[in-house]
């Protein structure tokens, strides 16, 4: 079950992104994409839902559809004139879900979110943290299967960073949905991987994370051993 690419090979122009490329993407599970810029990270999340063509390989998506991925862009902007609410309410009216409907999972997500004080406000008025805040709930809003984001906290500080972390780790736990991270901080990886997927020589060659889901990860000497092995494998291959 999930997603599983095979054979897949993808060129842009005279640069080849992927060659050959095998993996299996499994339903339930938590994946971080790790890897330098430039690599191939974001290509792939194109390639999975089906916006980039690759020259050749089979991508077969069981139990899941296309429609039921979403992915989050880096940078994600917010429409400038829609407040918190209307931009969460968005993909329903897309989707003419009724109002009744759209108004309790709106008020849902604004209490996960801790958005609730900041409802009827705009992205002008909001900082880093809090429109990041946004753009994840919004990907949430119609519980897709396979929850794509493409660098989710790259803007943020520290303290945001960690917040949107454990957010995200939270919502898979109860969503028992997929979601695949990409991220070029090594540290976020180990923290929201159950799975790592390391992009390089044109292949996803995945790691083990033995410290998910460990309580306490943030303060175990073990959680930051694991994040320097990590970085030695990022930086040989
Ligand atoms: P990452 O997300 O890992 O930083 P990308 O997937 O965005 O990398 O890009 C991989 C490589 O392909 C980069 O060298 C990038 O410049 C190049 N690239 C990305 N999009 C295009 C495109 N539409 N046409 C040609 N080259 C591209
Ligand atoms: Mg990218």
């Amino acid at each position: 079950m999930g997603i599983i690419i095979k054979n897949l090979n993808f060129i842009y122009e005279q640069n080849q992104i992927f060659k050959n490329t095998d993996f299996h993407f499994e339903d339930n599970k938590i994946y971080t994409l790790v890897g330098p810029s430039g690599i191939g990270k974001s290509t792939l999340l194109d390639v999975l839902t089906g916006f980039k063509k690759p020259q050749s390989g089979t991508i077969s998506y069981q139990n899941v559809q296309k429609s039921e991925m979403l992915t989050i862009f880096q940078n994600n902007q917010i429409f400038p004139w829609l407040t918190v609410s209307e931009a969460l309410a968005l993909p329903f009216k897309i989707k003419n879900i009724s109002k009744e409907q759209t108004d309790s999972r709106v008020k849902e997500l604004l209490k996960i979110f801790e958005l609730e004080a900041l409802a009827y406000k705009r992205p002008n008025a909001l900082s880093g943290g809090q429109l990041q805040r946004v753009a994840i709930a919004q990907g949430l809003t119609l519980d897709p299967k396979f929850l794509l984001l493409d660098e989710p906290t790259s803007s943020l500080d520290q303290e945001a960073k960690e917040e949107i972390q454990d957010r995200l780790l939270d919502e898979q736990h109860k969503r028992n949905n997929t979601m695949i991270i990409v991220t070029h901080d090594i540290e976020e990886a180990a923290y929201l991987g159950q799975e790592i997927i390391l992009v390089a020589n044109q292949q996803l060659n995945k790691l083990e994370n033995p410290t998910f889901g460990r309580e306490n990860r943030r303060h175990s000497l073990g959680f930051y051993e694991f994040c320097i092995l990590l970085r030695k494998q990022v930086r040989q291959l």
